[in-house]
């Protein structure tokens, strides 16, 4: 629950709801952003001294790793599920880093927690482009672990998704039931996940506080993978989209150059109906690739792959 929603039942018990409603919004003005999101401020590259990755718990077998921007310009964010069977690591990172060391420091804390010696892993990608898995190496002789390929072929085939890309997989992590959803795009091989217990889609470089980058030729693609999250999304409740990058400030539509620092950054997460604010963006396009500047991202066409 965000602080606006705890805000908003607060007030609503007080002083029903459109009161509340109006409260909120002057509270909202005050503090700028419209709504206090579920992470504390992320590492952004403004101090020189900052770690070379950062670990945020979103509950207590949800984690979110981010990578400094000053070790890499991408900065790109990473995933880290438990359920009770396996865990899922989704993407290692840009490289010039060892990410290992974050995500068994994440992994040895789950175990301690749960009274557990082990747990397999499973490493996936949100797409097959370089600042997405430079860290496999780092796991290709880890005991009880896969890492899965880049191609759609390995993905579909690790996912058991016969019919690439319109069909949506179950991949159960235990007790927690992600669905797959191809997205290709962006990436041949992209993919978004969605976590029934938290509400999360891990939404890739497909969406995010930044530039949607998607070759020319790729446009239709990219469209009807979108129809697909959308229509999922009309089934399913999503409590917020959070993507591998970070590359806006809070100021609506303006992106920071491919550098740090990042002063003043956008929040990683975004709501549902920013997707369908990309979608409809695709679609009013009709079929001509074209920049589009939005308050949370911007279409950005890039030449045809
Ligand atoms: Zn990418
Ligand atoms: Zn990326």
């Amino acid at each position: 629950m965000s602080f606006m929603e705890r805000q908003a039942g607060r007030f609503r018990h007080a002083a029903g709801a459109g009161r509340a409603l109006a409260l909120v919004l002057t509270l909202a003005t005050a503090a700028g952003p419209a709504c206090a999101g579920p992470f504390k401020p992320w590492i952004d590259g403004t101090d020189a001294a900052e770690p070379a990755t950062q670990t945020q718990r979103y509950d207590r077998d949800t984690y979110v790793i981010r990578q400094s921007l000053r070790t890499n310009f991408e900065g790109p964010f990473l995933y880290l599920l438990f359920g009770r069977d396996r865990a899922l690591l989704l993407d290692t990172g840009a490289g010039n880093v060892k990410i290992r060391p974050a995500v068994e420091a994440v992994i040895a804390g789950w175990l301690k927690a749960h009274g557990r010696a082990s747990i397999p892993l499973v490493v996936a990608h949100s797409h097959g482009h370089g600042d997405h898995h430079q860290g496999d190496a780092e796991f290709a002789d880890r005991p009880d672990t896969t890492v899965v390929g880049l191609k759609p072929e390995d993905v579909a085939a690790f996912f058991g998704i016969a019919d690439w890309p319109k069909q949506i997989a179950t991949f159960d992590l235990g007790g927690r039931k992600l669905s797959v959803i191809p997205t290709p795009g962006h990436h041949p091989a992209h993919i978004m996940i969605y976590d029934p217990k938290t509400r999360l889609l891990l939404s890739g470089d497909t969406l995010y506080p930044g530039r949607i980058y998607v070759p020319s030729n790729r446009f239709g693609e990219l469209q009807d993978s979108l129809d697909r999250v959308a229509a999922f999304g009309a089934t399913h409740k999503v409590a917020w989209a959070l993507g591998a990058h970070i590359e806006m400030s809070r100021k609506p539509g303006e992106e920071f150059p491919d550098r740090p620092p990042h002063p003043d950054e956008h929040p990683l997460e975004l709501p549902f109906s920013a997707l369908l604010e990309l979608q409809a963006a695709i679609h009013g396009m009709a079929g001509k690739p074209a920049r589009a500047v939005r308050d949370d991202f911007v279409v950005t066409p890039i030449l045809p792959r």
